[in-house]
């Protein structure tokens, strides 16, 4: 507790959960953050969520930091303190000892999307120079990496079309798709509900309610994993309408007569069929949507985490360039992204095909122009997806692998498959807050850095680069992640000056055309810049494609239906979605540390429509046991009409009865991205 006269200052930074990329201050007294206050930023407005406003401070001060690097003793199994150079002597020496043995591709580093561009460049830059290998990855693997690689293929540009404030203040309809933003992007999700307060139309296409269905012209409650088809359905409507925007299209696009051939099969009864929705409201949806003057499509994780994910993606895109609502104000297509800087993660390069910027590490001037920045020979051939590295561990082909704060044994599907790829390895090291999961399984352990304690910039759901400044100083020999990483590049034989952040994002604007006008000097000045923002008198890009789509013409991606991975049977016969609630995180990892959250809803539970709990004998608040073909655990029972019979959904926040043991690890063959929205399951009374 504190008096408003003893705070020492109020500093200025980015939240540190979602991509909306809310801007706030850290109240700090006696170098401890003490209370969060909202700031009037771009996507904000003054508005904070709960985990914003409650669950930002607490995890930073939390006993059970990370305070210096441990190594874990062979013989015992515990982990012991260990000076800095002990720890990154071994860890360099290791490395590079596995390089030796098996070559380069025999490593892998992953990248934390919610650390600041500036760390996550110099961890692909010490992957891609001193690993020798493009066997790089972050967490976008597992949630956008559909958006980023569909958006690319069909528009020339895997983001964010249009800004928050662009989708939420001057839409007629927005159209929302597999996506829940008053749970997970609450403040996003605000602005929506003051959107439709305002009189704007609203079609959601979810197969749970969620609150904002409640306040939906229309709510088509699709099976899940039928995304494609009920995208086919809808530009089946709109040209059997004549409600097309042919000038668009013969302008701006290819491939129409290509979609037109194939969503002619896509009639709204057999889409019906197929996605257990009234053929009606297929049709209400679609006139409603091609008729609308400014209607963006939003979507998130209910299009992406699909064995058809990028297929689902490219189908948003296909139906947007069909009325021409994209290039233009209020329109667009728009997927929400899910880590506060999972964007900037992605544009940094931390993916196995791009150097930062999204330039390919197949094409050989692209190389040359980073072999000579680096001044090393780099690898010419893409790199192993985060969700191959595993398997590949599995089969001995990853022997060494190095993880800057991602804890999949609780974020990936096929939990067991994760430990026993962990197990499989030779050598592991992971920096981190907390001793995650995760983090048991690895042989040294060094500290990380939270974002109330350094410098850099994150870049949100809109392209937006936004600061992020220190409050507190670091504690005892804490060091700042982007120092303990320059250090391992050089015991690695890669000679890495140190720089600041401010230096760092100097070196990612001089190779990374989209970020070539940003550094911390521009946003300092009070400047808001959304890449591309290709010079230093560049004011940043608002919405993309306009005049023009970054691939040239957009291209029209045609797809057909295609089932689930694994569909309910007689053995496991509900369909379980996972997904995220408003008052955590993902891993809990930080807002599992604020009691107050913790009290709100601190254990696992599993959502299931109420005739199949009758059949079962189920109740509300019944604990169940909940298995599929790759485990089993307990929860707790939620019995309503949420889900649809035959559905049911889960959190995966909580350790207690984690949905992850559960889930499928089947991917998508563009994106690679696992099918954490769709697996068979069955329900028993614990
Ligand atoms: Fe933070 Fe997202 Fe909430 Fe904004 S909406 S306060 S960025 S968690």
């Amino acid at each position: 507790s504190f008096r408003p006269w003893q705070i020492d200052k109020k500093v200025l930074t980015t939240c540190p959960h979602c991509g909306t990329g809310c801007q706030f201050y850290l109240v700090v007294k006696d170098n401890k953050v003490v209370d969060v206050e909202p700031a009037n930023g771009p996507s904000n407005k003054n508005l904070l969520c709960v985990k914003g406003r409650s669950g930002s401070f607490d995890f930073v001060h939390s006993a059970d930091r990370v305070k210096y690097p441990l190594i874990k003793n062979k013989e015992t199994g515990e982990f012991e303190r260990a000076s800095w150079d002990e720890a990154l002597d071994l860890v360099a020496s290791k490395f590079m000892e596995i390089k030796k043995q098996y070559g380069s591709e025999s490593l892998a580093g992953f990248a934390c999307s919610r650390s600041p561009n500036e760390d996550i460049y110099m961890v692909q830059k010490m992957v891609r120079t001193c690993f020798g290998t493009n066997n790089t990855d972050n967490c976008a693997r597992v949630c956008h990496s559909a958006s980023v690689a569909g958006l690319a293929m069909t528009l020339g540009s895997g983001a964010m079309t249009n800004p928050v404030a662009d989708i939420t203040q001057k839409p007629d309809l927005i159209m929302m798709v597999g996506s829940n933003p008053e749970e997970a992007h609450p403040v996003i999700g605000m602005q929506i509900r003051q959107a439709v307060q305002r009189g704007c139309k609203l079609i959601v296409v979810d197969p749970r309610d969620i609150d904002l269905s409640k306040k939906a012209d229309i709510h088509l409650k699709l099976r899940p994993g039928t995304n494609v088809a009920f995208a086919n359905g809808i530009m089946h409507v709109i040209i059997e309408e004549g409600l097309q925007d042919m000038k668009f299209i013969e302008e701006r696009t290819e491939g129409y007569e290509k979609i037109k051939e194939i969503v002619k099969d896509y009639t709204p009864e057999r889409v019906g069929e197929i996605c257990h929705i009234d053929p009606e409201d297929l049709r209400r949806a679609a006139i409603m949507y091609a008729k609308a003057d400014k209607a963006p499509i939003i979507y998130c994780l209910g299009v992406t985490e699909h064995s058809t994910g990028t297929e689902g993606v490219m189908s948003m895109s296909n139906m947007a360039l069909l009325v021409g609502k994209l290039g233009r104000e209020g329109c667009g297509v728009n997927p929400i992204r899910g880590q506060n800087n999972v964007q900037g993660a992605c544009d940094m390069g931390a993916g196995p095909k791009d150097y930062p910027g999204y330039q390919k590490v197949e094409n050989p001037e692209v190389r040359e122009k980073f072999e000579k920045a680096w001044g090393v020979k780099l690898n010419p051939n893409n790199g192993l997806h985060s969700t191959e590295v595993f398997p590949a561990a599995i089969e001995g082909k990853v022997k060494g692998l190095y993880i800057y704060g991602e804890d999949p044994i609780v974020t990936d599907p096929d939990t067991h498959h994760i430990i026993k790829a962990l197990e499989n390895l030779d050598f592991f090291v992971i920096q981190e807050l907390f001793m995650t999961e995760t983090a048991q399984y690895a042989d040294v352990i060094l500290p990380g850095v939270s974002y109330a304690e350094k410098e850099g910039t994150f870049t949100n759901t809109e392209r937006r680069v936004q600061r992020v400044r220190p409050a507190v100083k670091l504690d005892g020999e804490m060091r700042l992640d982007t120092d303990i990483i320059i250090d391992l590049m050089n015991r690695m034989g890669y000679a890495q000056p140190h720089m600041t952040s401010a230096e760092i994002m100097d070196e990612i604007a001089s190779v990374t055309p989209s970020y070539g006008g940003i550094s911390h000097a521009r946003l300092d000045a009070g400047e808001s810049l959304q890449w591309p923002c290709p010079t230093k008198d560049h004011p940043g890009t608002p919405i993309l494609h306009v005049g023009k789509f970054s691939r040239g013409l957009a291209m029209f991606y045609p797809a057909e239906y295609v089932p689930s991975a694994e569909l309910p049977d007689e053995e496991y016969p509900i369909i379980m979605m996972t997904g995220r609630m408003l008052y955590h995180y993902t891993t809990r990892a930080m807002t599992g540390r604020t009691p107050g959250l913790m009290e709100i809803q601190g254990t696992s539970y599993i959502e299931m429509n109420y005739k199949d709990a009758d059949a079962l004998g189920i109740k509300n608040g019944d604990k169940v046991k909940v298995s599929s073909r790759r485990g089993q655990i307990e929860s707790t029972a939620r019995v309503g009409r949420k889900v649809s019979q035959g559905e049911s959904w889960m959190p995966f926040h909580f350790p207690d009865g984690n949905a992850n043991w559960l889930t499928n690890a089947a991917l998508d063959k563009y994106a690679r991205i696992p099918e954490y929205k769709v697996c068979a399951i069955k329900i028993e009374k614990a």
